[in-house]
């Protein structure tokens, strides 16, 4: 296949905020070095034409866990988060993992993805009796095969054993280490605990030790729901982001906190303060009776917030409206959070959380990662309204080719590298396979 060194577009969206008619862009080694109108791009070996198109920069997952694609068609019980996973995720689910079931719900997770315009996700894998030292490499390999970027970690906690838990955090270190001999953080590791009732505060402050040490990002799971709240109140006597400021686990300024749809305004005030980040999920918050996060208040707290998806697979589209629509419904204003900030959080905003500053822009200097989606729009459009009209009315139907550091991965909803139809038989064997026997079906 020709090498792409540059494209032409219709309306060209270089940020949630910016966007230009008949503009295109040159790349070079996979990154965009120069902003020009289309007519210098004309006739030019190896440019795309896409003057009948809309290009915009693609879109950060910053929470998705890829095996629980695998709890397709489950129905989960209808309890809060900790009965939750005591319960259905960890024995059901997570305790059953095999290297072939997240290879193949990797596989599944990067189609998914790649057809939804997403092209970098942060996973967690939680699979503490599947083989250790060849998980996060096993979903490493799909990953780098699809093209895509991402970060990756094993969720290391003490529920099954403090040694379980020891391992699994070396785990992640030995993927930190290894993926940054590649020279690039295309695919990168993390370490990643759990949350305040799945560990004990020496491992929390291990494992935050471990990642100041590596200058590395630390992540966690946090007040998904009142629950965790509650039981931090009662076992320390302070909410759940006091007592990681209690312990020092904030410092550092690289602490990533998933989930937080529950959150006392003194916790988002420290938050905000030490540099957190947060992925907020508000389908899966809604779907997990989780609540919905105070994103605006988030926002107001100068914290760095991502979108997610909790789930390898869906619409990240109607995600990204969802965000929208329930902070709007939540703080009684259509001002509450705008289309705008949606799409922002969906792109930039969510890679720089989770430490790319060459992600999820179209300017000079970033990463040539990019959709180029249908051009028609019953409206007249501006660069006033193209953003919002990409935020309210496109959807995956309409993305017509995916790009990852210049290269071509998905093309009319099909990767490029991976064999979908093999894939999707696979998972749904798999999936066959996996409930077998097991209540949770109907
Ligand atoms: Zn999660």
């Amino acid at each position: 296949m020709e090498k792409m060194t540059g494209i032409m577009a219709g309306w060209l969206i270089m940020s949630a905020t910016e966007a230009k008619k008949d503009y295109g862009f040159v790349v070079e080694n996979g990154k965009i070095v120069e902003i020009v109108p289309n007519e210098k791009l004309l006739g030019k070996e190896g440019v795309i034409d896409a003057r009948d198109s809309i290009v915009c920069p693609t879109f950060t997952n910053t929470h998705t866990h890829f095996y629980e694609t695998l709890a397709h068609g489950a129905t989960e019980p209808n309890l809060s988060l900790k009965p939750l996973l005591e319960d259905f995720w960890w024995p059901v689910v997570e305790n059953r993992q095999t290297l072939e079931t997240i290879r193949i719900s990797t596989e599944y997770s990067a189609l998914e993805s790649m057809t939804s315009g997403v092209t970098l996700c942060n996973d967690i894998l939680e699979a503490p009796f599947a083989e250790r030292g060849k998980r996060l490499l096993t979903e490493e390999a799909v990953i780098r095969k699809a093209g895509m970027k991402a970060v990756l970690s094993l969720e290391s906690n003490e529920r099954i054993s403090t040694e379980n838990g020891y391992e699994n955090l070396e785990e992640n270190k030995n993927f930190i280490l290894k993926m940054r001999e590649t020279g690039n953080s295309d695919i990168r590791g993390t370490i990643c605990t759990h949350t305040t009732f799945s560990c004990s505060t020496p491992f929390l402050m291990k494992a935050a030790g471990m990642a100041r040490d590596m200058d590395e990002y630390i992540q966690i799971h946090m007040n998904e729901g009142p629950d965790e709240d509650k039981c931090c109140v009662d076992k320390y006597g302070m909410t759940t982001a006091e007592l990681y400021k209690k312990i020092g686990f904030w410092e550092g300024g690289k602490a990533w906190a998933n989930q937080c749809s529950c959150m006392e305004p003194v916790e988002l005030n420290i938050m905000g303060q030490m540099g957190v980040g947060i992925s907020t999920q508000p389908r899966s918050n809604a779907l997990c009776n989780a609540g919905i996060a105070p994103v605006a208040d988030m926002l107001k707290n100068g914290i760095k917030v991502g979108l997610g998806t909790d789930n390898g697979e869906g619409n990240f589209y109607e995600n990204m409206r969802y965000l929208v629509l329930m902070q709007m419904g939540k703080n009684y204003s259509k001002h509450a959070l705008t289309p705008l900030q949606g799409f922002q959080i969906a792109t930039e905003g969510g890679a720089f959380g989770l430490g790319y500053t060459d992600v999820g822009c179209l300017k000079e200097g970033y990463s040539a990662d990019f959709q180029i989606l249908t051009g028609n729009a019953a409206i007249q459009l501006t660069e006033k309204n193209v953003v919002a009209e990409v935020f309210w009315r496109k959807d995956p139907k309409d993305i017509k080719k995916v790009y990852v550091n210049g290269n071509l991965i998905c093309q009319d909803g099909h990767s490029v590298n991976l064999d979908d139809e093999r894939i999707r038989k696979d998972f749904s064997e798999c999936v066959r396979e996996f409930w077998k026997g097991q209540p949770y079906q109907d």
